[in-house]
């Protein structure tokens, strides 16, 4: 870990409520809600009227009457997204990506030529501003954990900075709900115990958040308490691949219709996986062992670099449907999928027409409200057999 406070978590404000407002004047300075059903994303207006992510629109119009609703403009938000990634790029060489709308950068060493990091964060929020037309916030701090808070307690719009002999008389006065991993249980148990401020727990011995939290959450609370977090700023997850597996079990033959679902299943995680990592991948292997053991693999490589999930769906199923007359012969017990050749996603970029295929922005938005409200909050059309679409459960008052 460095010495120095020069890890960068830059965070867009509101995002998809903030380029509404930005593509729409009439939208600037009014409380608006991006959503239909649920709110995907509320303007700081309609936040300060108490309206939340994830609440349901019915719910948000009695906090907030004078609420715009307006519905998501996918393709908007993806396009912004990879301008975003193009200026923090641009800033420094290490960019880990946290979602469509955060990034942790991480810009040790880089005062010749750019300035310190506050110098730096200042320049970057000027850079989004003008480039992306969107406000963006940006906590700097020694550690990765220190500056998600930073940005945090500075939204909206906002640069702080926590210098490393200032950490712990800044983070020991914030509410526990501040603290990574701090979630509404955990947060009950404190309270329960009286224990309301970072603060609190940094006075507890770790034994005692062990016993009050088990274990993991213990040992975790107590290290960030403290602020230590070694975590580096991961930009070259340089893999070769990823992969994944499903064990199908050894009874009764499969039917193809569910082959197809759980050959769905990995599908969607791994490409969700390459877009997180914001890769793309060339080729598509099948590993498949049969009930006598035996094992068989099928690839196939790609022209181009993609981190679609419809196209690595279409090749994995042709692939899948190659082996079909072994399969019914030797009978399936495991099927696995890995993702090689894997590139940046700039590489991608390059390879992609002018006009996006929706595909991809549609990809960007279902990963991101997965990210949101879980993994299984949001059902890809192609499951269901359907027009492609959203499908956004409505979520209880
Ligand atoms: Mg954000």
């Amino acid at each position: 870990v460095s010495k120095a406070s020069a890890i960068l978590h830059a965070d867009l404000d509101a995002f998809y409520a903030s380029v509404e407002q930005r593509d729409e004047p009439r939208l600037r300075g009014r409380p608006v809600i991006v959503g239909g059903g649920v709110v995907l994303a509320a303007s700081y207006e309609a936040k300060a009227h108490g309206v939340r992510t994830a609440m349901s629109e019915r719910r948000a119009r009695e906090l907030c009457p004078s609420a715009i609703v307006v519905p998501p403009r996918i393709r908007q938000y993806a396009d912004a997204s990879k301008t975003v990634f193009e200026v923090f790029r641009r800033t420094s060489p290490v960019v880990e990506g946290l979602s469509i709308d955060e990034a942790f950068l991480d810009v040790r060493g880089m005062a010749r030529i750019a300035g310190s990091p506050e110098d730096i964060a200042v320049g970057l929020r000027r850079d989004i501003r003008e480039h992306v037309g969107l406000p963006i916030t940006v906590g700097v701090a020694r550690t990765k954990f220190l500056a998600k808070v930073a940005s945090a307690v500075a939204k909206p719009d906002g640069l702080l900075v926590v210098p490393p002999n200032a950490e712990l008389a800044f983070l020991h006065p914030l509410p526990i709900e501040r603290l990574w991993g701090v979630g509404p249980a955990t947060a009950t148990k404190l309270h329960e115990r009286g224990i309301a401020t970072v603060g609190e727990v940094a006075v507890l011995a770790e034994a005692t958040l062990i016993s009050m939290l088990g274990r993991a959450a213990g040992r975790h609370l107590h290290a960030l308490a403290h602020n230590r977090d070694p975590r580096r700023v991961d930009g070259a997850r340089r893999r070769r691949s990823i992969g994944a597996q499903r064990a199908l079990g050894r009874s009764s033959p499969k039917s193809p219709a569910a082959l197809d679902a759980n050959l769905v299943a990995l599908v969607e995680r791994l490409a969700h996986r390459l877009r997180a990592a914001r890769r793309g991948c060339r080729t598509i292997t099948l590993r498949l062992r049969f009930a006598d053991f035996s094992r068989a693999t099928r690839s196939h490589t790609l022209a181009e670099a993609t981190a679609q999930t419809q196209t690595i769906l279409s090749t994995s199923r042709r692939l899948l449907a190659a082996a079909s007359p072994t399969i019914r012969r030797r009978g399936l017990t495991l099927l696995g999928l890995a993702l090689a050749n894997l590139d940046d996603d700039r590489a991608i970029q390059l390879a992609l027409p002018f006009e996006r295929d929706r595909d991809d922005a549609l990809d960007t938005t279902l990963d991101e409200l997965r990210d949101r409200f879980g993994a299984g909050a949001i059902t890809r059309a192609v499951l269901l057999g359907r027009d492609p679409g959203l499908t956004v459960p409505l979520l209880p008052d």
